[in-house]
């Protein structure tokens, strides 16, 4: 029987689509695109169409693209670039509780020379107070809110958020690694200043990101070197991994609202199935503003930790909260910020699924669960 794989919020499988236009690109585009002889300049058209094909589903413009190697390097380019360009009298940098070690491990790095990092609390629905953004959004030079939990799959409202902090004169960044391929997506709505995407999380192979930087932003470049992407990041450009980000935005975005209707009601299915073999089971989730292809449920009286590792001798993929910190197995931070109890945060595990899941797999999957639990 061949393995289920539930864990799309670590890294998606790479579907027949993106792997023929890779293999195809594999063997034809190993040139330069910063040569100056034919071959360069041919790698430079073939690089650029990729650019064009990407702004086109982000809704952004070609220029206001930033290749990177993922969407770590991109969270930091952002973090450090802000606080070189800071202006006298700001230097708070607000972010959430709930977010990716990308986004606190670069924080905490600003906050040892000098940044005032605030992280803002969550209710248990996973929401942001209001009153508390207010409270604490003075003399702030950037506002950083993810746009979907990797965790949860809960949404935040960029748009409004973006607004809230334009309105005071702070610049605003969404981590968008969970959302980007799984919702449509409009830079230019969106109005925010600075958004990073990871190919790995939409049908990418690894190694390829984006960082997109509103037209006119002040953006002081992190890796230096060559004059690559309007000297904003140096090194050679990675053409293959572009053209593998343009093939996998292209299928990742393909009919995604139909796919959305999909996944809500495999999502149904697998809730319905959870609740009806294991008494006690509950879903960490708001019920409303959520990803539709994140499951994230708590199994009271049983370790998260263990239940994985029995999932995965049955042949199952799971994640005990998010795949960069399960080397450790930690209580999810994120769970536990939603004020829910620590005995029922280390009995959770994330499901998480996407474009080549079935139906038969959930069965398969609920198969499983009634067997080891
Ligand atoms: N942000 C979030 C929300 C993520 O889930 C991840 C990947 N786990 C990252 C950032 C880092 O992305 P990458 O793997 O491209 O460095």
């Amino acid at each position: 029987m061949s393995r289920l794989y539930f864990d799309y919020n670590a890294t998606t499988p790479l579907p027949a689509a993106v792997s023929e236009a890779l293999a195809h690109a594999l063997r034809q585009d190993w040139k330069n695109p910063s040569s100056v002889h034919q071959e360069g300049r041919e790698a430079r058209k073939i690089l650029e169409a990729a650019r064009e094909r990407i702004a086109l589903q982000l809704g952004s413009l070609e220029s206001e693209i930033i290749l990177t190697s993922g969407a770590t390097e991109a969270n930091n380019a952002v973090f450090h670039s802000v606080w070189e360009g800071r202006t006298e009298g700001r230097n708070r940098i607000v972010t959430t509780a709930v977010e990716h070690e990308s986004v606190v491990r670069p924080l905490s790095a600003l906050a040892k020379k000098g940044a005032d990092v605030r992280f803002l609390s969550v209710n248990a629905k996973g929401e942001l107070n209001p009153e508390e953004l207010d409270e604490v959004l003075r003399q702030t030079l950037l506002l950083s809110v993810m746009m979907a939990n990797n965790e949860t799959g809960i949404l935040f409202p960029i748009k409004k958020l973006a607004e809230k902090a334009h309105a005071k004169g702070i610049l605003f960044h969404t981590d968008a690694v969970c959302a980007g391929g799984k919702i449509p997506l409009s830079f230019s709505e969106l109005g925010v200043d600075f958004l990073t995407l990871s190919g790995h999380k939409f049908y990418s192979p690894k190694g390829a990101g984006l960082l997109l930087v509103k037209e006119g932003t002040d953006f002081h470049p992190q890796i230096l070197g060559g004059p690559q992407e309007r000297g904003r990041r140096a090194g050679t450009e990675n053409l293959i991994g572009t053209l593998g980000l343009a093939a996998s935005l292209d299928f990742a975005l393909k009919g995604i609202d139909e796919e959305n209707v999909r996944l809500f009601a495999l999502r149904d299915r697998l809730k319905k199935g959870l609740s009806e073999r294991i008494p006690g089971v509950v879903f960490n989730e708001n019920g409303a503003n959520q990803l539709s292809g994140t499951l994230s449920a708590s199994f009271p009286g049983h370790s998260g930790q263990t239940l994985l590792a029995r999932l995965d001798l049955e042949g199952v993929a799971v994640s005990y909260g998010a795949a960069c910190s399960s080397g450790s197995l930690e209580v999810s931070r994120v769970l536990l910020a939603m004020g829910i109890p620590e005995k029922r945060a280390a009995s959770s595990i994330r499901i998480s699924f996407g474009r080549l899941t079935t139906g038969e797999e959930v069965d398969r999957l609920l198969e499983i669960f009634r067997k080891i639990l």
